[in-house]
């Protein structure tokens, strides 16, 4: 099982990680990755850089020494009363910025601390991701298998299927981040393979070594016989069908370049 393409990573635009855009141009480069995401936490986080980041991902190239960036959001699910969390009021379910939405080719949503203080109420954080999920205006939920929001796997992975919506597997779950994801990321793999949904396996990079890095979750995909066609990010022409079904249609800016990795059989 091979995958091209890992749509998590942080950059130094959120102080508790510590690379460049140019360092993951370089490390994806020199693992033969074929396109990455930078997705720096949305402004709930206390550590979020300030809007005008995601604003001005346009002035980054689309592709440098052939590999393709996308310019995405890590949102955070909110709960029912935000309060004053969240610096835009009136946002029920993610903190994207209603102004953000055009400058971005995907988000993902995902429960953070700092934001969702943790529960072991399995009900509230499931309606909760499911708010996300049906709000339209994420494309991924966010390291779901964390065990400190303990959610119905069924209802999540139903949601996301009506809502085209993808499950992400995350690698850094099964190493040091969120201790005790494994077992709940398996019966999310399990899930996604007998509703006949899909996932992305990501890295949830904090530094540019690791981009790319799915190792984990290929390993554990295996042993569970867990289909690679499942894995919308396993080429970029992949998941940029995707993202043209969420009316992003950022392959219209790359078709030169993926006419470039077909002739190569990579899409
Ligand atoms: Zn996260
Ligand atoms: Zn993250």
């Amino acid at each position: 099982m091979k995958i091209f393409v890992d749509t998590h990573a942080h950059t130094v635009a959120s102080t508790h990680a510590y690379s460049t855009v140019h360092d993951y141009f370089q490390q994806a480069k020199l693992k033969g990755l074929h396109m990455f995401g930078i997705t720096d936490h949305a402004p709930a986080m206390p550590d979020a850089p300030h809007f005008w980041h995601f604003g001005n991902m346009k002035v980054i190239p689309r592709i440098v020494n052939g590999v393709a960036m996308l310019r995405g959001i890590e949102a955070n699910i909110l709960p029912e009363n935000p309060g004053t969390i969240c610096c835009h009021s009136g946002l029920r379910d993610l903190d994207i910025p209603p102004n953000l939405e055009p400058f971005l080719d995907y988000a993902i949503a995902s429960f953070h601390e700092a934001v969702f203080p943790p529960s072991d109420d399995v009900q509230r954080n499931t309606q909760a991701m499911i708010r996300a999920i049906v709000s339209g205006k994420c494309q991924i939920v966010g390291h779901p298998g964390n065990p400190r929001y303990p959610i119905d796997c069924e209802e999540v992975v139903r949601a996301a299927k009506d809502n085209n919506v993808l499950i992400e597997i995350n690698n850094s779950s099964f190493q040091m981040s969120r201790v005790g994801s494994e077992p709940f990321c398996l019966r999310l793999m399990e899930t996604v393979d007998r509703l006949d949904w899909k996932v992305v396996f990501a890295s949830d990079s904090h530094i540019a070594t690791t981009i790319g890095d799915v190792s984990h979750c290929i390993e554990k995909a295996e042993s569970i016989g867990f289909p690679i066609e499942r894995v919308v990010t396993a080429t970029a022409g992949g998941f940029l069908r995707f993202l043209a079904e969420h009316d992003k249609d950022v392959s219209v800016e790359l078709a030169d370049w993926l006419d470039y990795l077909e002739t190569r059989k990579y899409v």
